[in-house]
């Protein structure tokens, strides 16, 4: 191999990483998306992410925000203050009965292409007369 077919190589392989890292994977749901986007990227106060997955995944949901913003998702961070959390089974518990940040999140249980629902991993935020979550 000479210099330029390495430079070449690398090129290469730092694209393909970039879009490994940037793209959502096969049948990846947009929240599963948008929350590794946040874990690597961050929130900038807009839906950025979630608007990226629309345009890559499902151009044709052009409600995706107002969807978004009705459980109060104004940016991506936003969409998990308040409006989608974990199933029951992928919570953890302290031993006061309060959720605590628990193991990181298996890979995406998978979504039909085009749709831009949550997978099998996430539910709604509901709030009860409290601020409780209805379950
Ligand atoms: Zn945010
Ligand atoms: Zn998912």
């Amino acid at each position: 191999m000479d210099d330029v077919a390495i430079d070449e190589y690398a090129e290469q392989l730092v694209h393909t990483m970039a879009i490994e890292l940037t793209h959502p994977h096969e049948r990846e749901c947009v929240i599963c998306y948008v929350l590794r986007m946040l874990d690597e990227f961050g929130c900038d106060t807009t839906l950025r992410f979630a608007r990226d997955y629309r345009d890559l995944r499902a151009p044709r949901a052009t409600a995706l925000e107002a969807r978004l913003g009705s459980m109060g998702g104004f940016c991506d961070c936003e969409i998990f203050l308040n409006g989608m959390r974990r199933a029951r089974h992928l919570r953890t518990y302290d031993e006061y009965g309060d959720e605590v940040d628990g193991k990181p999140l298996p890979p995406c249980a998978g979504v039909r292409r085009g749709s831009t629902q949550g997978c099998a991993h996430w539910v709604r935020r509901r709030r009860g007369p409290y601020g409780e979550d209805g379950y």
